[in-house]
């Protein structure tokens, strides 16, 4: 998920480093860019220690700005992703696949895949187990 440790840009607003992290070919927010961004406010905080509020992703061509608060909500999210990649990693635990229908419908293996969407829905991004609520953007986080 997370094949940099650092974002691509660091701003001072308010007396505080926030980090930015550009996503030129999104056309959408996902979670792995929230989980991203949570990831460099972590390590912000660590090094800086001063937590930072929030951080911006930059969307798109467009380069629509987004806030994303650093809530306590969203880190216990996070903390959650990357303990079940611990277990995954260190434990055997099993991964739990969740492909998009799209994807599925084009894939050359899909008759021998125990694995396929061919539900119609997306699933969304889980946190522990399907089913629970997946990690939303609020309206008032749009800046521009
Ligand atoms: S059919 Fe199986 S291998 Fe192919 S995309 Fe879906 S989950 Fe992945």
């Amino acid at each position: 998920m997370f094949q940099r440790f650092r974002p691509d840009a660091i701003v001072v607003e308010n007396g505080f480093f926030i980090p930015v992290e550009r996503k030129p070919l999104a056309k959408k927010i996902r979670d792995r860019h929230i989980a991203q961004l949570l990831v460099y406010m972590r390590l912000v905080e660590e090094f800086e220690g001063k937590k930072p509020p929030y951080g911006y992703l930059i969307i798109g061509k467009g380069c629509r700005k987004v806030k994303i608060h650093n809530s306590a909500g969203r880190q216990q999210w996070l903390q959650k992703q990357i303990d079940a990649m611990r277990e995954i990693a260190t434990k055997g635990a099993q991964a739990q696949a969740t492909p998009h229908p799209r994807k599925c419908a084009k894939c050359s293996v899909r008759e021998s895949c125990s694995f396929r969407n061919d539900t119609g829905e997306e699933f969304p991004v889980q946190i522990g187990s399907r089913g629970e609520q997946k990690l939303a953007v609020q309206s008032s986080e749009a800046v521009s």
